[in-house]
């Protein structure tokens, strides 16, 4: 009688245990059936042993078609997939372990594993669980960015080489100013001075002052087309940045303009002026240009032009403050326009293109530049220089 109880008991318990298991099992099959990832377990000898529905569908097989068969035969490159699996027998565990999954369909499926061994239960390994994840997005993402960067870097190139072509016409242009401009220009001034000195006394003092000024004229042009030419050489300049010591260009400046400082009794200071990254031949420019307008638009005074400099932020500031005829303020924001003059050519000489090259160096250097000024009281051009 009590065998029969304890018999009893035992098979309840057995039956409760087999139900407990089954829930388990259950419970397990549908967490891997809903993955939408594709789920693998493959035995020691690389023979697949279970698989999820995402495996089917990737694989275009039905678990009984895929159970029991190599797991190698899936990818387009069978031997990488087995390195792979070994590296989980060496490791452990392998991460982003990139594949394609190739379906029976002939369609792929770019996917990245991530597999770990799995142990009975005295530890000892009997086989690898695999999961895989579906990156074709990732990858069509991947494409379409460097398709992308492939039409940005052809744009770029398509861009360098219009603007090299642009660069190669405005130098031709220059060429062509400077010769083929100038040399009939030549021809009138010396078929006028020709026609003075053979006719000239011919002529009343109306005809000799009219080619008087046609000379002029003629040589004011070719003035004009030789500084067009400056500037246009300035534009298309490659600049070469170096450590620039400003105290020496300025020292520079002064002794090329040694004989106009001396014939106006100018007198020139500086003071705290920096080193910095510039193109050196081109600040010589810049303040020569400054400093020579500061001394032509002189005032009854003798000139005295003061160069100062202050760094703010990334940027040196510079001013060059001059006590000269100063500028009408209505006019202040026309005077770096190529060719904009403010003066009659009886007046001061010039052709109005020096600030507008003083201007193109100042964007160079990735700076601004206005002017501060007050007729009769003087004129203070300020600029700044990215450091
Ligand atoms: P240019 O001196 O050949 O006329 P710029 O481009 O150097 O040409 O200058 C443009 C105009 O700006 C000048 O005609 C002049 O009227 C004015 N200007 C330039 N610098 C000064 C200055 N320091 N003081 C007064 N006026 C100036």
């Amino acid at each position: 009688m009590k065998l029969k109880e304890t018999l009893e008991n035992l098979e309840d318990q057995v039956k409760e245990r087999t139900k407990e298991l089954l829930l388990a099992n259950n419970y397990n099959r549908n967490l891997i059936e809903t993955s939408l990832d594709p789920l693998v377990t493959i035995g020691q000898d690389g023979t697949i042993t279970d698989v999820n529905v995402a495996t089917e569908k990737v694989t275009g097989y039905r678990r009984e078609e895929l159970i029991g068969t190599d797991f190698a035969d899936y990818f387009t490159n069978p031997q990488d997939a087995k390195d792979g699996y070994q590296q989980v027998f060496q490791k452990g565990v392998v991460k982003d372990y990139p594949l394609d999954i190739k379906n029976k369909d002939g369609s792929l499926t770019p996917v990245l594993y991530n597999a770990s061994v799995y142990k009975d239960e005295i530890g000892e390994v009997i086989g690898v669980f695999a999961a895989a994840r579906d990156i074709t997005e990732q990858k069509k993402a991947e494409k379409k960015l460097m398709e992308y960067w492939e039409s940005l870097e052809e744009q770029v190139k398509q861009r360098t080489e219009e603007l090299a072509k642009s660069n190669a016409d405005l130098k031709e242009f220059a060429y062509i100013a400077s010769h083929d401009l100038r040399e009939p220009l030549r021809m009138i001034t010396i078929f006028l001075q020709l026609l003075e000195r053979r006719y000239g006394d011919q002529l009343d003092d109306d005809a000799h002052e009219f080619i008087g000024f046609a000379v002029d004229g003629a040589k004011r042009l070719d003035k004009m087309i030789m500084d067009l030419l400056e500037y246009s050489s300035v534009v298309n300049q490659e600049l070469i940045f170096n450590d620039t010591n400003l105290e020496e260009v300025l020292n520079e400046v002064i002794l090329n303009l040694n004989v106009v400082i001396n014939e106006n009794n100018a007198i020139i200071t500086y003071e705290n002026l920096p080193v910095m990254r510039a193109d050196e031949n081109l600040m010589i420019l810049l303040f020569q240009n400054l400093i020579s307008n500061s001394i032509k638009y002189r005032s009854n005074k003798n000139p005295e032009i003061i160069v100062s400099a202050f760094k703010e932020g990334d940027h040196h500031v510079f001013h060059v403050k001059d006590n000269g005829i100063g500028i009408d303020p209505k006019q202040l924001d026309h005077i770096f326009t190529i060719f904009k003059r403010l003066h009659t050519h009886n007046e001061y000489e010039g052709s109005g293109i020096g600030l507008s090259i003083v201007h193109r160096i100042v964007h160079q250097h990735g700076g601004e530049i206005w002017v501060e000024s007050e007729p009769e009281k003087g004129s203070t051009f300020k600029f700044t220089i990215k450091n």
